[in-house]
């Protein structure tokens, strides 16, 4: 005999009761078997063997025997009567001790009445287990119960009543008042069931379309791969671009979208007008890359070292960028610091973007800013227009094919402004780490996240480039090469690839060393090696020729040779001059293609006072030739009567070339001393430097690429503004080395020097 101790349940007498297995093997301590005889106790409290005790149970109990046990986790105890409990001992745990005898009830219900009361609150049970998900299923259960007590047994789990009013229907004795129990029991939860579902219904019937809308969707993509491998060939187009969109990984909304796009295209059909933008923009949302990259391993020194392979010298810059990586790497961050690369065409900004994203081992991809002036431009189009386009930032990241490749944003200072919008801003948003990660290009229509694309700006000059822009970047100066630089760059790397790009094998073709010198100084002219690379492709070009035409083993080109292979005139310098006049002297100046040394020429001619400046000179540099004027009358006004009995002629020749800036200000005023006085000034002498109208050397701009150009020029000694002298340390060792220094602080400092 097997003691069932249950708690909150209704387990009436002469009916079948369904019982978890589980829960029988934690409260017998057994397995359940067929045949075997029970007894279900009544707990007053939710307790368990530990706690039991005589008090621990009500005094009539259930007698019943084991008659089904179910492989799928239930049993079912046909129950017999019902039993008084004279005594009870709690004998250890899944011990106990009975005294028991049948409890007898008091027949007074008719079983007529008895069968129309089960018909009836059988009907009213599949009613409401209807209106639910489990319906079909509980209707299966339910046929399988016979009486009310069958009923109620099966139902009592869920009644929230208490647990007394529960063991009330037991301890009744006539039957007919225990059918009223029960019926008062079951009904009362139906009905409090329906007000319950009422209220949940709608939300029921919600999900239930859902649901259903999820197994036919299911179901069709299902019989869809199958007729896709039926047919691989066969695999529509709309198909693809189903599959593509559910594997691409994008977010919510730009697969909303996408979807949405696709839906549009199916209706429209192949040949509609619509039907080509169509296809575009879901071939371009889906193949474009969704998924987080994950970051790659860096070891610095080996990125280092991938830098140095790429690129001889440009050390500062080599330093900064091993510590933008070093930053990244600590932070865990794919990108950081936008870095601006700032200096001549050719000086290598944007190929060494290219190993950095080499060292990085992350894609690569050039973006070109230069002549944008539509905000479009950036930020793509609207669907809306005829030929609408992505804009040029997810144009790029398009064709890297992943989500963080290195973006090199190509001449961000030749970013224009029209009626169109702004580029910049729209730039601006690009570059903002705040805004970045949901980019919402105008083509696209949903955001996307750029935030793990480490973009690199390039520009030849900062002056164009606007404030909030520049504020953004960090600046990183390339000055450019000196000829000692180039003569290795081109050793290195220029002819070893030109030679390469022809097919010129090893010790085919040699290039001495003085011809490359001559190469370098007479026929490029240039802060940075484009130019000599184009030289020495074209050297590659013409010996391969010769190479082939020829018998001897190897060709050598010597300087002699060069204006026939490169099929040019060498440059004529603007190298100082041999004759020295008074009233000219050497400028430096600065451009966007390195450094240039200038000439200012003034003359007086018989007149009345006027003063004649030409040589394409911007308002800035007119101004500077006012206060020359001004400042040369006051230093000498025994001679100031020669500008009033003569015109003045001050021309800055090499060409039509517009000149602009401060810098020739201390030229311009010792051109005019050395006018005046009669006393010519020697053409070593280079100098820059703004000047006031106290006579006092203010300080200038891009001074290694100025004195880079006096010692190509051949200047032996400049005067640089005192203020500069900080700026030394950004010029080459070699070109400090070869010239001769001098700061100053008023003109007079130059002038006692210059016109002894
Ligand atoms: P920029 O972007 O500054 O105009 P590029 O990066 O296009 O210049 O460089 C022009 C060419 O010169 C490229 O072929 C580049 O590889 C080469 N180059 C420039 N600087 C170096 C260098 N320091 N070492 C090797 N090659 C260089």
């Amino acid at each position: 005999m097997t003691i069932i101790p249950v708690y909150n349940r209704v387990i009436t007498p002469h009916s079948d009761v369904f019982f978890q297995t589980d829960h029988f093997r934690k409260i017998t301590g057994k397995s359940p078997e067929k045949e075997e005889q029970v007894i279900f106790l009544f707990l007053k409290d939710n307790e368990t063997w530990d706690k039991y005790e005589q008090d621990s149970f009500y005094p009539i109990g259930v007698s019943g025997v084991i008659t089904e046990v179910n492989p799928n986790g239930f049993l079912v105890v046909k129950t017999a009567d019902r039993i008084n409990i004279s005594s009870l001992i709690v004998k250890g745990k899944f011990k106990m001790e009975l005294a028991i005898s049948k409890r007898e009830d008091i027949e007074d219900l008719e079983p007529q009445e008895e069968q129309k009361k089960f018909d009836e609150m059988r009907q009213a049970i599949l009613d409401f287990v209807d209106g639910f998900q489990w319906g079909a299923m509980a209707r299966g259960f339910i046929g399988r119960l016979n009486s009310i007590g069958d009923l109620t047994s099966a139902m009592s789990i869920w009644f929230a009543n208490p647990n007394e009013e529960k063991y009330a229907i037991i301890a009744e004795d006539h039957t007919a008042k225990r059918a009223e129990l029960m019926e008062e029991l079951v009904y009362g939860y139906i009905e409090v069931a329906r007000l319950t579902s009422e209220a949940e219904s709608e939300h029921e019937q919600d999900n239930q379309k859902q649901y259903r809308k999820q197994a036919i969707q299911r179901q069709l993509a299902y019989l869809q791969n199958e007729l896709d491998e039926m047919d691989p060939e066969n695999v529509s187009d709309t198909r693809r671009f189903e599959i593509k969109i559910a594997e691409s990984g994008m977010n919510e909304t730009a697969r909303k979208e996408a979807e949405k796009v696709l839906n549009r295209l199916k209706q429209e059909g192949k040949n509609s007008a619509e039907s080509g933008m169509l296809y575009d923009y879901l071939d371009f949302v889906t193949s474009l890359s969704w998924k987080k990259e994950q970051p790659e391993n860096i070891k610095l020194d080996e990125a280092e070292a991938i830098l140095d392979e790429d690129h001889f010298g440009l050390k500062k810059v080599k330093d900064r960028i091993i510590q933008q990586i070093a930053v990244m790497d600590l932070q865990k961050k794919q990108s950081g610091s936008i870095l601006l690369f700032v200096g001549a065409p050719g000086t290598g900004k944007t190929s060494i973007g290219r190993s950095i994203a080499r060292a990085l081992k992350r894609e690569y991809v050039r973006v070109s800013l230069g002549g944008v002036r539509d905000e479009a431009d950036i930020r793509g189009h609207r669907r809306t227009y005829i030929g609408a386009m992505p804009g040029r930032i997810m144009d790029g990241i398009h064709k890297s094919g992943v989500s963080n490749p290195v973006v090199v944003l190509d001449e961000v200072d030749k970013l224009g402004v029209s009626y169109n919008g702004d580029p910049a801003s729209a730039l601006l948003e690009v570059l903002d780490p705040e805004q970045n990660n949901t980019f919402t290009d105008h083509y696209m229509n949903v955001p996307y996240d750029l935030s793990d694309v480490l973009f690199i700006c390039t520009a030849n000059t900062t002056d164009t480039i606007p404030e909030p822009l520049l504020n953004r970047m960090e600046m990183i100066q390339f000055t450019g090469y000196t000829v000692n630089d180039k003569f290795q760059i081109a050793r290195r790397h220029l002819i070893p690839k030109a030679m390469e790009s022809v097919g010129i094998t090893e010790g085919k073709l040699e290039i001495p060393d003085e011809t490359l010198n001559t190469i370098i100084t007479d026929f490029t002219q240039e802060a940075g090696v484009r130019g000599l690379k184009k030289r020495l492709d074209t050297l590659a070009r013409v010996a391969a020729v010769d190479i082939v035409k020829g018998d001897e083993e190897k060709v050598t080109v010597e300087p002699g040779q060069l204006r026939e292979y490169l099929d040019m005139r060498p440059i004529s310098h603007e190298h100082i001059l041999e004759e020295k006049r008074p009233g000219v002297v050497t400028g430096l100046a600065w451009t966007q293609v390195g450094g240039e040394i200038l000439f200012i020429e003034t003359l007086f001619t018989k007149g009345s006072g006027k003063v004649t400046i030409t040589g394409q000179l911007g308002d800035v540099m007119k101004e500077s030739a006012q206060i020359a004027i001004s400042l040369v009358k006051d230093m000498y006004p025994e001679q100031s009567k020669l500008f009033e009995e003569n015109d003045l002629h001050i021309h800055v020749p090499a060409g039509a070339v517009p000149k602009d800036g401060p810098s020739a200000g201390i030229t311009m005023t010792t051109a005019l001393a050395s006018l005046v006085t009669g006393k010519a000034v020697s053409p070593e002498y280079g100098m820059t430097g703004e000047v006031s109208l106290r006579g006092v050397v203010t300080p200038i701009g891009g001074l290694p690429e100025k004195l880079m150009a006096a010692l190509r020029a051949g200047i032996s000694s400049v005067f640089i503004p005192a203020e500069n002298e900080d700026d030394l340390r950004d010029v080459d060792s070699e070109v400090r080395d070869k010239l001769n220094i001098i700061p100053v602080r008023t003109v007079s400092d130059v002038l006692d020097v210059v016109l002894k």
